[in-house]
């Protein structure tokens, strides 16, 4: 019979053989769900679903996907928001221009 504190089915039960061929359960905490995408919530590809403990020792190419954004958004939502971004640059740049030439036209006309 295990101590009380681990009579629960909320650990995880991991049945290991030792040297001497004995088999002992190990009672270990459940996984955590998968990483979830900010934005759309959907789970995230390429992280793994381990405890923080268990993280501490991946090394860090191993714990998110080397994009940018990677671990955080996932590659629909991060497509999304570059392109607005991109978008919004490029309709600012094209103002600034437009700008600048209506200026100039007008200079013109009055001299
Ligand atoms: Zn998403």
């Amino acid at each position: 019979m295990p101590r009380p504190a681990l009579r629960t089915r909320s650990r995880r039960r991991v049945y290991r053989r030792t040297p001497g061929g004995r088999t002992v359960i190990h009672y270990e905490k459940r996984k955590p769900g998968p990483a979830r995408c900010g934005m759309c919530g959907m789970p995230l590809n390429g992280v793994p679903r381990l405890r923080p403990v268990e993280l501490r020792n991946l090394p860090l190419s191993q714990k998110r996907p080397e994009r940018m954004f990677g671990g955080v958004l996932c590659v629909r939502c991060l497509e999304k928001v570059l392109k607005k971004t991109i978008r919004e640059q490029v309709i600012a740049e094209l103002e600034k221009i437009i700008a600048s030439r209506t200026q100039q036209s007008s200079a013109a006309a009055e001299s």
